[in-house]
């Protein structure tokens, strides 16, 4: 059984200024050919999952590139063709191939291309032909398309969120795939969408969550022998285009209108739980003023108009601001993306002072920079390996960071806005999180693994690349009505 594999997964959001490009894929890692089984393992990524049960059932395995690159704005038009290009030719050339695996996130943007992994997909199935199996391995918030469903035999998204099973997905999805191989089941997959999206923030599938209950029941179609996978996509919610909302999606042995209704029935079950998903949060003031009349010993304040998971910036100063306004000499810290803030320090060198402007350095529709007179604490590479989530293992670097003190308030410039995980990026730079009463997150959920009894949170609302109120975003491509903009009694099929 010879079977081609590939990834190629970024998260886009329409409201960034961010722009990926080569040298930002290939800064984490961008093997190619028989690279791509090397650089696999040992990782906690989908394709690693994926890449394991192929091995285990003895498939002949054609690996051709593995392409991460987080979560920004959107790719550079030119290298999304080129990398598309790459996979298809990669492809061709391993003909006659039995069947494909394809680890992707499912909510790529680039600049013509409206539907990126719509594209990827119907490339391969024009090569592999109607009777190959293609398997492809999905984000939760991914924005699954009907092209999507239509070329690809087996679609399986994260159950989690945070997410901790990309993995264990890779490994579903290639188990699907080898039954198919096998002949043991005749997959087929089927999405029902509607016009709404849902908060992030309130997304979670830990207990007691709304996605808890939509996951479990996801889960019992699966346990009761009715569907070989369930997935649910609550979906990236920062994507202007007109046919984003949430989707159920079924995959069955061979049974397409039992795929139908199961689809609808997750979809339904996200759609009766919408209002669930809001969450409390306050203004940058607030949320400092509030932290220090809190009994937790250390307070995450959740900055999450500007996630960089979310492909954010990660460069907003409000909570730098609203620390030196309220609160200058509370033991704290805040991470913040400012390349020209840490090549200054590095120019100054540790124990230097100087004013620095901080923030909004690369967005600056939201917020104004900060002037504040700071010290060179100390500098740093800025490397560090996940120790958890989908890019689990994985190397990356903050580039060239500086910590600037200010009173009791650290503040980290980082030279390059990296996904967090937990507090990996401040652990890399000296900064540990038990010895701050406030520290800042630039994340919508992976800040939960840190909370405990002395570690609570206090999330924060405003403007920025990913703001919680998606109802007051100015809207240009989204078919309206949609939840949960326009007030609609009943939900809009998509
Ligand atoms: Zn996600």
């Amino acid at each position: 059984m010879r079977v081609a594999i590939a990834s190629f997964e970024y998260e886009g959001n329409s409201l960034s200024l961010r722009i990926d490009r080569r040298e930002d894929f290939e800064r984490k890692g961008f093997p190619k050919g028989a690279d791509v089984l090397e650089f696999a393992s040992g990782k906690r990524t989908a394709l690693a999952g994926g890449i394991g049960i192929l091995q285990e059932a003895n498939c002949d395995l054609a690996p051709i590139l593995a392409c991460k690159g987080g979560a920004g704005g959107h790719v550079d038009e030119t290298f999304f063709q080129e990398t598309l290009s790459e996979i298809l030719d990669g492809i061709s050339a391993q003909m006659p191939l039995d069947g494909v695996y394809l680890a992707l996130h499912g909510a790529m943007i680039c600049g013509v291309e409206k539907d990126p992994e719509g594209a990827i997909l119907q490339g391969v199935r024009k090569i592999v032909g109607p009777k190959v199996p293609i398997a492809a391995s999905l984000d939760l918030h991914a924005h699954v398309t009907d092209r999507m469903a239509a070329n690809a035999d087996i679609i399986v998204g994260y159950e989690t969120y945070p997410h901790v099973d990309a993995f264990e997905t890779g490994q579903k999805a290639a188990r699907l795939l080898v039954g198919a191989l096998r002949g043991e089941i005749a997959p087929v997959t089927r999405i029902r969408k509607y016009n709404a999206i849902l908060p992030v923030l309130g997304g979670a599938t830990l207990d007691g969550a709304p996605m808890a209950e939509v996951a479990a029941a996801a889960r019992r179609f699966e346990e009761d022998g009715k569907a070989l996978s369930v997935s649910y996509f609550p979906v990236q919610p920062w994507l202007d285009m007109a046919d984003v909302g949430i989707t159920g999606l079924a995959v069955t042995d061979g049974n397409p209108e039992a795929a139908d209704t199961i689809a609808q029935n997750i979809l339904d079950e996200m759609w009766d739980r919408r209002r669930d998903f809001e969450l409390e949060a306050m203004t940058a003031d607030e949320a400092v003023q509030a932290a220090l009349r809190s009994d937790a010993k250390t307070t995450l304040l959740v900055d999450a108009p500007d996630s960089i998971g979310g492909g954010a910036a990660g460069d907003a100063p409000a909570l730098l601001s609203a620390i030196l306004k309220l609160a200058p000499d509370t033991p704290s810290a805040v991470c913040i993306y400012d390349p020209a803030a840490a090549r200054q320090a590095f120019e100054l060198g540790e124990g230097g002072e100087a004013e620095f402007r901080i923030g909004a350095w690369l967005d600056d529709r939201w917020h104004q920079p900060v002037s504040v007179t700071a010290r060179v604490e100390s500098l740093h590479d800025g490397s560090f390996t996940y120790s958890g989530g989908p890019a689990a293992n994985l190397t990356t670097t903050l580039g060239p960071s500086a910590v600037l003190r200010v009173g009791g308030l650290r503040i980290l410039c980082v030279s390059h806005a990296i996904y967090e995980h937990t507090d990996e990026h401040y652990a890399a730079c000296g900064i540990n999180v038990s010895e701050c009463r406030l520290i800042s997150f630039k994340n919508l959920m992976n800040f939960r693994k840190l909370l405990s009894e002395d570690v609570d949170f206090i999330a924060i609302h405003g403007p920025g690349g990913t703001p919680l109120r998606l109802e007051d975003v100015a809207w240009e491509n989204r078919t309206r009505p949609f939840w949960p903009a326009d007030d609609e009694a009943a939900p809009k099929p998509i």
